[in-house]
């Protein structure tokens, strides 16, 4: 929540108290570029005791409520028909409306499930934008994913409120020359993750529902960040300034036809979910759930993270919680902008991000700039950001890299974890590299696996760029920072 002071000035201010802490280190530059040096230039292969602040993502590394600790006291381990999975099943039906719930391990469970269900060879589905998980899941069953993005999406420089929309001209056009037969469902992205966190307008997801109900077509929502996007409906969205953040979720779920999550996101605990009103559907996740994820009581979650999801599904909806990281990021964005770092605007929910393209300008995508930035500070900070660039897109069936629409380096701000005070110092590393901008080279993958690369492709720094930044940046500030 933003709290405006007597100079007028707006901070966002911590509607918690925090009672557990995790003590973190900041290693010293030397052992930073000896840690990197040994992941290959990929921060997903660093190891935590190497890593100051971590903002890798936002995926089960948020901060879970007193409540939800309690909640997983209580749980019951049961393999079928334990009370924690009624729990989960009353918070799904009361806070997002619908009848029934499926509990699976992760988003990209409900996603595997969903193409099982949903696709096949020659469908196209149809979405604002895709998640790297996603859009694997629906290839590797046969489909083709269209990416009918607003305008605006890919603009890392924009005023537009709502550059998660869906381009309802594009739906529509993509309806007409595949067919409606072809289109197995159109997913709406929550809080658009790959573009930057940005959300989607209640009225664009209406209209998009109008569209793909006059076709019989199916509406599906990916909820993993749903919370951030109601909460940006309420402060962007004129007609929805009052209405509460549980009001706008329900009249979002009022839209779909089915929706799916990764609780790792808006709801803090680590497992994922799929609801729906529809018997057709429920009786064939019901038919596969066993065999992938578990019986339909823990769909391969804990029981403590059944119950813990149950209220997590609560809190999202609490002012408060909704607002608290897209608060801090908002913050962090405006930071980066008044020390001339090149961040995409508007601040959007789940991380700040950088445009590496305007960052590193001398460094061509064919040499991964977005990768190259994520290396570089970490170097420089500690600061463990994540590559969403060209390295997170798989090669074509030629073996060509897939030039991807945006280079970005993700900073993700979990939700009740960093501090103001640490906001400041990732600004303060970012514009010093900026200052140092020509030190920073492209990468060349030496290991690349075939299929999501990004995980544990193994890169190296050409013209061995990172000790040269290591030896600039303890010329600067010394050994041990
Ligand atoms: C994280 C995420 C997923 C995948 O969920 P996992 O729990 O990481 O498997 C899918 N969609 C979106 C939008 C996400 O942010």
């Amino acid at each position: 929540m933003n709290i405006r002071l007597s100079t007028g000035s707006l901070i966002p201010i911590e509607m918690h108290k925090v009672r557990i802490v995790q003590a973190t280190a900041l290693p010293p530059v030397a052992q930073r570029l000896a840690a990197i040096e040994a992941a290959g230039y990929n921060t997903f292969l660093l190891r935590t005791r190497d890593v100051f602040l971590d903002m890798l993502t936002d995926s089960g590394t948020n901060a879970m409520s007193d409540n939800q600790l309690a909640a997983m006291m209580v749980s019951d381990d049961a393999y079928a028909g334990g009370e924690s999975f009624y729990k989960l099943e009353a918070a799904v039906q009361e806070v997002l409306g619908y009848k029934y719930a499926v509990p699976v391990h992760q988003g990209r469970a409900a996603e595997h499930l969903l193409a099982k269900i949903f696709c096949k060879p020659g469908d196209t589905v149809v979405m604002n934008y895709h998640f790297t998980t996603t859009k694997a899941h629906f290839e590797i069953a046969g489909a083709k994913v269209v990416e009918a993005h607003s305008p605006q999406a890919l603009q890392t420089e924009s005023s537009e409120q709502f550059k998660g929309n869906i381009d309802l001209d594009w739906l529509q056009r993509v309806i007409d020359t595949e067919g409606a037969a072809k289109v197995p469902f159109v997913r709406m992205e929550a809080t658009t993750n790959l573009i930057g966190g940005q959300p989607f307008a209640m009225a664009n997801l209406k209209a998009a529902r109008a569209i793909c109900a006059k076709h019989g077509i199916p509406l599906v929502i990916d909820c993993s960040l749903i919370s951030e996007n109601a909460y940006f409906i309420k402060s962007r969205e004129a007609a929805y300034a009052d209405v509460s953040i549980a009001a706008i979720i329900r009249e979002m779920m009022d839209q779909a036809d089915l929706i799916y999550l990764s609780g790792r996101k808006s709801t803090c605990v680590r497992g994922g979910l799929i609801a729906t009103s529809n018997d057709a559907y429920y009786e064939q996740l019901k038919a596969w759930l066993p065999v992938y994820e578990g019986f339909l009581t823990y769909g391969g979650m804990s029981s403590k993270e059944v119950e813990a999801m149950a209220v997590g599904l609560r809190e999202m909806c609490d002012y408060e919680v909704a607002s608290s990281s897209a608060d801090l990021i908002q913050f962090f964005v405006q930071r980066m902008i008044d020390r001339g770092v090149p961040a995409v605007t508007p601040a959007g929910g789940l991380a700040g991000h950088v445009d590496a393209m305007r960052f590193l300008p001398h460094i061509p995508q064919t040499e991964y700039p977005a990768g190259a930035l994520a290396a570089a500070i970490y170097i420089a900070s500690g600061v463990r950001p994540m590559e969403r660039g060209t390295v997170s897109m798989d090669r074509d069936a030629a073996g060509n890299d897939v030039p991807s629409d945006l280079e970005l380096c993700r900073f993700a701000v979990p939700r009740r974890v960093y501090s103001m005070a640490h906001m400041e110092y990732v600004v303060d590393r970012l514009a010093w590299l900026h200052a140092h901008q020509e030190l920073v080279g492209g990468l060349k993958f030496y290991h690349e696996p075939p299929v999501l690369r990004f995980f544990t492709g193994k890169m190296e720094a050409l013209g061995g760029w990172g000790a040269k930044l290591a030896a600039a940046f303890e010329a600067d500030f010394g050994p041990a920072c």
